[in-house]
């Protein structure tokens, strides 16, 4: 049995049709990267699993149980932790304070610590800043912070939208090793990325979107060989 698996799904903003009956499996254990052009929908699948879109067909099923009716904090409450497009950091709390939002649905506040404490080993540069309000941080210490939140819950399952967006090529392999090493580490995770190159390096398996439906699929490596991709995702080369 897939860790999550969405079946036909078909996700609206009002009239505009943003999902046109999607349906993808991320196995436990595993890297699944989602790339696509601009608008292709690749955020608004990861936002119909977290539970901040709903789907108005389909199934989205998480340990083969459907989760896709569920309020968005009981998705987060399952294993499933959503790192957003933007960051969407607090800008006037400090570090600690965004960590600990992330930790809202638990009460332990010794859990909390060393969930806290964690993340700091992940991210020194977010230790030494713990007291500095959020909206100070450089880009990547933003893109950290956002990611040392969402594993305050200590989730199975990951969806990450383009954690390197805007971030200098250091910071980008920075991200990139730290996505590894959070797999490594047990973690399952899907991410969409527009860095398409790097993001079919790490991962095992991807999918491609276009205008709401997916056109191609399978291992990372033959993903990355085809020469469609590497025109229209990878530069031309
Ligand atoms: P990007 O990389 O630009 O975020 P994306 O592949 O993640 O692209 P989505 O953000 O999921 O794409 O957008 C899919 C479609 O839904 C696009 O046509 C977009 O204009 C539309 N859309 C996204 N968010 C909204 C919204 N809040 N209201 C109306 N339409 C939206």
């Amino acid at each position: 049995m897939s860790l999550l698996e969405v079946k036909n799904i078909y996700t609206f903003y009002g009239q505009i049709q943003a999902l046109k009956g999607i349906s993808l499996e991320v196995n436990e254990g595993e890297i699944v990267t989602l790339i696509g052009s601009n608008g292709a929908g690749k955020s608004t699948t990861l936002r119909t699993i977290s539970g901040m879109n709903k789907p108005r067909r389909g199934e989205v099923l998480y340990q083969g149980k459907p989760i896709h009716k569920m309020p968005a904090n009981q998705i987060v409450a399952l294993g499933i932790s959503h790192v957003p497009e933007g960051r969407r950091i607090f800008p006037r709390l400090t570090v600690e304070e965004n960590l600990e939002i992330g930790a809202y649905l638990l009460n332990d506040s010794k859990l909390v610590q060393e969930r806290k404490e964690r993340a700091f080993g992940l991210f020194p540069r977010l230790a030494e800043r713990r007291t500095q309000k959020g909206g100070t941080l450089s880009g990547g210490e933003q893109q950290m912070l956002a990611i040392g939140r969402a594993l305050m819950q200590d989730p199975k399952l990951l969806l990450m939208d383009e954690p390197s967006m805007g971030l200098a090529p250091v910071l980008v392999d920075f991200i990139f090793e730290i996505i590894q090493k959070l797999n490594q580490e047990g973690k399952t995770i899907l991410l969409v990325e527009q860095n398409a190159r790097l993001a079919l390096e790490i991962a095992h398996r991807g999918y491609v979107l276009q205008t709401g439906k997916l056109t191609m699929q399978g291992p990372a490596k033959e993903l990355a060989a085809k020469p469609e991709v590497q025109e229209a995702y990878l530069g031309g080369h």
